[in-house]
Order: C-alpha cells, then structure tokens, then sequence
C-alpha cells in the first residue's frame, strides 16, 4: 500500500498537563476542549422540556398527520441552525386496525375492551386521533378455538407445554409480555400450530406488582395495553415488501404481503390484565409449571377444552409515506467523510418518552452545533443529523435509508451514532467495540445531573453495587473503562450496524424512569414530567454524551478507533461458545442419563400428567481451531496497527476512511443461515429473543439448535471473516 508521510502527530510521547483526548494532536485539543465547552453551554434543559411538549402534543404514528407536522417541524429547526436539511420520503407498507374483536365463547362469555380510558391527570389521553391497540404486521385472521395459557410463549415454555401432554394446534395461545421482543411470541406460536395469539401486560412484569400504577404512578394500570410490531424482524426489518433495497417510487416491490416472508401468517392482538384477566381467570386443565405464575389474584392454570374465544381481525394495508429528515453540515475538509446522528421521530402514540425524549435531546444537539457554526467553527467532517419515521413498526425508516444509499453510506460513514426514549439514571452505551475507548473518555467528561460524578463513576457505582456475586462486585470495583454493550435490535442502529458493517453507538440514559407506559396513550408529556426526567436534566446528558462523540468523531486528527479493544471482545465471544459448546456436551449427557434410567419418571408426582421427552442427540466435538487460529493473527494485527497509531500517523490517501471501513471486513458476504440481511459475523439479533443481541450469531445459533453440522460451517465462515479484517488491518498498519 503506498503512503505518503503526512507531518507526525505525536501523541503518547507527548505528554499534557492538560486534558488529552484520543485522536487528537496536542494542538488540536485546546480547541476541541473549548468547542466542547461552547457546545455545552448551548444546551438548555428547559428548551428540551419544551420540545417534548411540543412534539408530543399530537399522536403522530407513521402514515398520520401528526407524523407529517412533526417532520416539518423538525425540519424547519434544522434549517434554523443552519443545516441543509430535507425531507426523504419512502412509501411503505403500514397497517392500521379495521376490525378488533376478541371474546370469550365459553364456559362463560366476556367481550374484550380493547380501549385505554382518557385520564383527567393526562393531557393529552383523550385525543380523537389515537391508534387503537393492537400489533401491526399481525395477519388478518377470523378464528375460534380452545384457549391455551403459553407463559412467555418461548420455544422452552412450549416443552413444559408438551410434557404436561398439552399442544396448541389449532388453538388460541395466550402470552405474557416480556422476556423477548414480542414478535417472538406469534412467531413460535405459528411454529407449534396455534391459530391466533393473545399477548397482555401482566401486573408482575410492568403493572402493580412493579408499583404504584398510572396516574399514582407510573407503572401500567388495568387498562394499558402495549401496542406494537409483530414483523419477524429477526428475518430483516424495514419495509416487508422491499427487503434490500430502498422503498423508493420505483422499488421492485414483492406483489401481496400475503407473500412478504417476514409477516406472520396468524392474527396477533395485544390486550391489557383488564381483559386478559376474565380470561385466564375461566382456564382449567393443570396448574401452571413453576416460575409461571403472574400477579393477577387468581391461581393461574394452563388451560383445558372448556375455555373458547374467537378472535377476529382485519387491517387496512395501505402504503403510507415514510419521512425521514436529513440535515448535513458539510465538511470543511473532508466532506466525504460522514459523521451520522439518528433518533426516530415517530411513535404509537403521543411517544413523549418513546421517542421524542430522545429526539428533543438531539435537536438540542442540532440547536448548538448550530451556535458554533455561527461563531465560525467548522467541523472538519461532513455532520449528517438523521429524524427517522417509521421506526416503531420495525426501523422503516432508517432501514429504507440505509438500503436506498448502502453504496454512499459504506464509502462515507465513519460513524453511526443512535439514541431512542432517554430517562433518569444511569449511562447505557452499546455498540462497536473499536469505539470503546472514544465512549471511556466521553463517559468520563460529562457529569451526572443528580450527583456531579462522571457518567461513568455512575456507571460504575451501578455495576458495582448490583452485581450478582461478591467476585463480581469486586471485579466491576475494578473496572477502568467504559464498557459497551453488544447490539442486538430493537432501534434504528440495526441496518447501518448489521446490513452495512458501519461502527455504530446506541446511547441512552435510563434505570431509574422505569415505567408501565410504553406504547400506550399514556407515554405522554403529563407522565414524563412525573416519572421519566422532570428537569429534563438527563436530555442535557444525553445531548452531551452523543454531542461529544459527533464532535470528536467529526474533528479528530486520527479517528480513534481501537481494534485491539474489538480483538478482546471477539476473543472473550470465541472462548464463550467453546464453553457453551462443552457445558452443553456434558449437560445433554447427563439428562439423557436421567431420561434413560427413567428418574424424571419416578420423580414426578404420579397424579399429575408427567410425558417423558425423547433424550436428545449427543453433542459432538466442534473444531474451532480455524476461529482460534483467525483470532491469533487479528491480534497480532491489530496489536501492530495500535503501536503504529500510537507511534506516529503516517498517513495514505486517507488512513481514517480505511479505518471506518474495516468492521465491514467483518460482514458474511451472504449473511447469516436463513437471514441474508444480517451480514455481521459478530453481532445479530437472536432469531428466537428479538432485541437479546448473539454474538458471533452464525456459530451461537447454529449451537443452540443443535445444528451441528451448521455450527462447523459458520466456524469456517466466521473464521474467513475475521481473516479477512485481519489482513485489512495489516494493510493499514504497515
Ligand atoms: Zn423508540
């Protein structure tokens, strides 16, 4: 590769009294000390305060005026500090409820509200323009059956299901809430043969049981409901008729939903522990295995052929336009070089929570970069401030962006950085593990509004005090760094992360704003003011953590990605699964033991219906030497580019676009088994938890289903990908 020798910058030689920062040179630190200060002293907790009230004061779902009014609203402020701020407009598929109905037939009858009442403590919960509850992507559906209590409705529920001698073929399931993102729990009902799903709020996951409930206090009360997406976006997010690429005017768009292979076959319907209770209350058949059992005042049983309903949808499946607001600040000196900021604008509701928290605190950010600008500071980096619209039915805004311009992005972006709902508490940051350090340092310059310790002495504090055992405590007493999390789904970082292999961040503060409200009419202004951030001091920090990481990304010398930081994580993965893989050997041995010597038999109570599972295949040995060997060369190769880094920067055309494009080494050329969309071989959302990140997903999934054969291949593909990136690091350090 050639080089040019650029004028070194030194940096660990160096050494400053003052505070250094990552990708910096000495001379260049002052000045970002000082724009970060300018920066800061911008932001208005008030202001942000008044932004969620203004942009909240309207429900504004995808497809809906409000929707509308809220992108020009927004884009109207982008342009007033001074951005080129336009509107994207993509059509997508978006379906809204025609027909709800769901009734007990028997053994007595109960006809289901389906409505959320109007507060006199909240504003805005009488609003004609509501969307009624219900999960959008569930298939249209007229179906009546016997009614089956599923616990969370996961793969293991539906085999304490099968042991107590009990199926759901052809029946109506009912589901808790929680434990996996909800689009799971239709997803493995059809699997098993159910006819319709019922999901409700139990009182033990978000209502009572959690405290005081809505308008006492925050948690949900009888009558809140979740709406939300039952798209299986695990398969691929975005709009369902146009998987891969942009949902423009002349996309290709698959004919009929009926036919899009990531929408359900079976009619879905989220119900509040108001209606659910009648319900479950009317179940017979065997009491609920352990661990099953809820907070609603009955004993809770699994169901046996007395109780029937029938559930009747219909849904309106218009195309609906899309708004994404798209504002740039361009580059001074390297406008091809993008730095993008996201948070979605849309929301089921009136989303004072979900999403605007997030949104206002961005559009702060926007305001002082705006401020800056007027001063005459210019960043370096072209800054791309990104409002998406439809992410709440599954990121189709973002993930229509994101395919309509791949080829740009993949070029340009350096970083993607996301936020979401914002609330009191403490710092959460997930993403690329090369950005690790650049969050450490960040984490540690912006101060906690409640207590004037850094974010991340909170962080720690947090970590420390909760964690499970006495090691564990005195390990995160240890910690030195900022962690970040691995990035599952559940937020618009999914397609520029996962399809296009940009370095993504997901920030957020949260922890103590915890709440009953989500996707209900009830996420309002009234409730956020009373239980999420009533100073709206924790927008502030948010725009500060992210306003950081947008300005040091846009401004460094050197961009401060950390390959040996993502080597560690990758490698801590590698060694999981190895002992995943034998933990299981031993355990499925065990059991088949206990299964062939027939001890589950004697132990169960002979009164009660107890069918013995067929023993399972052994678990074979695995060679993940090709992973290991892949793994010993990525650190002898990001160990060499570091020192280099450190050392000097001697500069190629452009040594910083090479390091943003690395993690694209990392993607499948082909994507993971039975989801091409997802490319990344180290991070994935799972295909049976939704939001719950796999990492090294190929292998891990292939492990858990027992795939053996699959398992070996992903080894020899994950192993190919991290070469690769290893050999692309060579490349720059040299
Ligand atoms: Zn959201």
């Amino acid at each position: 590769m050639k080089k040019y020798i650029l004028p070194l910058l030194i940096f660990a030689i160096t050494k400053l009294s003052a505070q250094t920062i990552t990708g910096f040179s000495p001379n260049n630190t002052a000045s970002q000390i000082q724009a970060e200060q300018k920066f800061d002293a911008q932001l208005n907790a008030q202001h942000i305060g008044e932004t969620i009230k203004l942009l909240s004061s309207r429900p504004h779902n995808l497809g809906s005026s409000g929707s509308k009014a809220v992108a020009e609203e927004i884009l109207r402020r982008y342009q007033d500090y001074g951005f080129d701020a336009h509107i994207e407009t993509f059509t997508v598929l978006f379906p809204t409820p025609k027909t709800r109905v769901l009734e007990m037939i028997a053994p007595t009858t109960y006809k289901a509200l389906l409505k959320e009442p109007a507060l006199k403590e909240d504003a805005t919960s009488g609003q004609e323009d509501q969307l009624p509850t219900y999960n959008a992507f569930s298939a249209d559906g007229n179906v009546t059956g016997e009614l089956v209590f599923v616990n969370y409705g996961l793969p293991d529920d539906y085999d304490k299901l099968a042991a107590l001698g009990i199926d759901v073929k052809g029946k109506i399931v009912i589901a808790k809430y929680g434990r996996s993102w909800r689009g799971i729990k239709p997803k493995v009902a059809q699997e098993h043969g159910a006819a319709g799903c019922i999901i409700y709020t139990d009182p033990m996951g978000a209502g009572y049981y959690q405290g005081d409930v809505y308008p006492k206090g925050a948690f949900a009360n009888e009558y809140t409901v979740q709406r939300g997406s039952v798209m299986d976006m695990p398969v691929y997010p975005g709009d369902p008729l146009t998987p891969n690429v942009g949902a423009d005017s002349s996309a290709q768009r698959i004919a009929s939903h009926n036919d899009a292979p990531n929408l359900l076959k079976i009619p879905v319907l989220p119900i509040s522990y108001h209606d659910a209770k009648p319900l479950l209350e009317s179940l017979g058949g065997p009491v609920v295995p352990d661990g099953w059992q809820g907070a609603l005042p009955i004993t809770y049983h699994v169901g046996d052929s007395k109780t029937k309903v029938h559930l009747k949808l219909e849904f309106n499946w218009n195309m609906v336009p899309c708004y994404d607001v798209i504002a740039m600040v361009k580059g001074a000196q390297f406008p091809d070089e993008w730095v993008m900021r996201g948070n979605h604008h849309d929301a089921w509701v009136n989303g004072a929570n979900d999403p605007i928290s997030g949104q206002s605190a961005m559009l702060e950010e926007a305001k002082a970069i705006g401020e800056l600008l007027k001063t005459g500071w210019k960043p370096k980096r072209t800054i791309v401030y990104c409002s998406w619209d439809g992410e709440e039915p599954a990121l189709l805004g973002s993930t229509e962006f994101a395919e309509e311009h791949a080829k740009e992005l993949q070029q340009k972006t350096v970083i993607y950085i996301n936020s979401d709902g914002n609330g009191r508490g403490f710092l959460g940051a997930g993403g690329s593990h090369a950005l690790q350090p650049l969050m450490d340092e960040i984490s540690k310059t912006v101060i906690d509004p409640q207590t004037n310790v850094s974010v991340f002495e909170r962080w720690k504090a947090e970590k420390a005090t909760t964690a499970s055992s006495a090691k564990a405590k005195k390990e995160a007493l240890d910690i030195k760094a900022l962690e970040l999390d691995a990035l599952g789904s559940g937020s618009d970082y999914s397609p520029y992360l996962q399809h296009l292999g940009l370095p993504s961040l997901d920030v957020g503060f949260g922890g103590e704003s915890d709440g009953g409200e989500y996707h209900s009419i009830y996420d309002s202004y009234d409730d956020y003011r009373r239980f999420k951030d009533p100073t709206f001091e924790y927008g502030v920090a948010l725009a500060k953590v992210a306003g950081r990481a947008v300005l040091r990304m846009a401004d460094a010398d050197v961009l401060p990605f950390d390959f040996t930081n993502l080597y560690e994580t990758a490698n801590k993965y590698a060694t999981e699964l190895i002992n995943t893989t034998n933990d299981l050997r031993e355990a499925t041995t065990i059991e088949n033991l206990l299964l062939t010597q027939n001890k589950y038999k004697l132990a169960a109570d002979p009164t009660k219906t107890y069918i013995q599972p067929q023993p399972k295949a052994e678990v074979p040995f695995l060679d993940f030497s090709p992973l290991q060997n892949a793994l010993i060369q990525l650190k002898q190769s990001t160990d060499s580019l570091s020192d280099e880094l450190k050392k000097n920067v001697s500069s190629n055309e452009n040594i910083n676009l090479s390091l943003a494009h690395a993690e694209q080494q990392l993607l499948f050329p082909d994507g993971l088994p039975r989801r091409s969309w997802y490319k990344h071989s180290l991070y994935a959302p799972g295909f049976y938890t939704g939001y719950g990140v796999k990492t090294l997903p190929g292998i891990r999934e292939a492990i858990e289903q027992r795939n053996w054969k699959e398992a070996q291949d992903e080894i020899q593909l994950t192993a190919q990908a991290v070469q690769r990136f290893s050999g692309y690091l060579k490349e720059i350090g040299k």
